[in-house]
């Protein structure tokens, strides 16, 4: 096990994707659970608020970080048990998700390939329920295991006790901003079983006479790439928004003043409105303002031209956040993690 170094202000310009330069007071990287208690141990966790970050490409810096940055690099893709129709792995949390779903496309285990391409790590997957193409984290979750960095107890959960919904999950409550997620059990299915029901998906890959898991992956990357900034060359962190659900009466209203509205019935209560579609009525799409804009081919990811700094990567986003709101009455709420 690699000692956990606890060091002073560092750079974490190498550790979010929209590439905004800010410091850490203090920082280590963590390569294995036993890094945790050793942290722990030293009063570290207890002395600084921890942060826990994987790839940073789900937060939005807007000043230095008062506390204890926890880099997670905890590694390794494990195989638990193969039945007749499934597998059951286990990652560490720090794996590449990508890396992850090219695994399971590689070996031909199905559920993860409509999520290839999303940047960021197995963990953060399970906090943040990524979802894309039709498909959900929790789609394929079995179980989450993590330590309470104030406790030092570790627990494990079931996916029925996540609490995943969009973009959500048990993680993000106050109550769990210390809880490190350190592994995550996968269900995946060994029946060539493909998820085509997104309509760009299907579109992509109608030529091919019997699409398999590599054909999937690969429409998936295409799309993706031509769709999206790849943040190695624009910072960003995707979708900057997440997409509104509001109620009946209110889809309907807006349906008599916008008859060309998408909108997507959810299987239980509510109407998702895609917030792509109110940003770019609003004008806001491909729109630059300094060094903060909208990308060209999807108004929804915000993006850093070069040097903007958090706090105008905000005020970018609370002017669009206010002209939908003056639009349409209602409010964009951000995916992103505002710190
Ligand atoms: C170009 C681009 C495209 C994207 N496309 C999609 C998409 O299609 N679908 C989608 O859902 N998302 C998408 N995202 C968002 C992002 O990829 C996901 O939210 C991803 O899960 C973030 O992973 P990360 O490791 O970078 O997390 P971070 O940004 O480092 O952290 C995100 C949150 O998770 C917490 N966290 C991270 N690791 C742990 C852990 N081990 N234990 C406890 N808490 C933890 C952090 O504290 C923070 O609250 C996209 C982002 C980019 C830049």
């Amino acid at each position: 096990m690699e000692k956990p170094l606890l060091r002073r202000n560092v750079s974490l310009l190498p550790y979010n994707t929209f590439g905004v330069d800010v410091t850490a007071e203090y920082f280590a990287t963590v390569h294995a659970p036993g890094d945790l208690y050793a942290l722990k141990d030293a009063g570290a966790t207890a002395e600084h608020a921890p942060l826990i970050i994987g790839k940073g490409s789900n937060i939005l810096f807007t000043g230095n970080v008062h506390g204890l940055v926890l880099h997670n690099r905890i590694e390794g893709i494990r195989l638990i048990e193969k039945t007749g129709d499934a597998v059951i792995l286990e990652t560490g949390s720090g794996v590449e998700w990508d890396r992850f779903a090219g695994y399971c496309a590689g070996h031909r285990y199905y559920g993860a390939e409509n999520l290839s391409l999303i940047p960021g790590t197995a963990g953060a997957a399970a906090v943040q329920n990524i979802g894309a193409y039709g498909a959900e984290a929790a789609d394929i979750i079995l179980s989450v295991t993590g330590v309470d960095l104030h406790t030092g107890e570790k627990r494990s959960f079931a996916n029925r006790d996540c609490r995943f919904g969009y973009r959500y999950s048990l993680f993000k409550m106050p109550a769990f901003r210390s809880f490190f997620i350190t592994s995550i059990r996968f269900r995946l299915s060994l029946h060539p079983r493909l998820n085509l029901s997104y309509p760009q998906l299907a579109e992509e890959t109608e030529h091919i006479p019997h699409p398999d898991i590599l054909d999937v992956r690969e429409a998936v990357m295409r799309i993706r790439r031509i769709k999206l900034p790849d943040p190695g060359q624009t910072g960003n962190a995707g979708s900057f928004f997440k997409n509104p659900v509001v109620s009946k009466e209110k889809r309907d209203k807006l349906l008599v003043d916008y008859p060309d509205m998408p909108w997507h019935a959810l299987p239980g209560e509510g109407f998702k409105i895609p917030a792509a579609w109110m940003i770019e009525k609003c004008g806001w799409k491909g729109k630059q303002s300094g060094p903060c804009a909208t990308w060209s081919r999807q108004p929804l990811v915000i993006v850093n031209l070069g040097q903007a700094n958090g706090k105008e990567i905000l005020a970018f986003s609370r002017a669009i956040q206010k002209s939908v709101y003056e639009r349409f009455a209602v409010l964009l709420e951000p995916e992103v993690l505002i710190l």
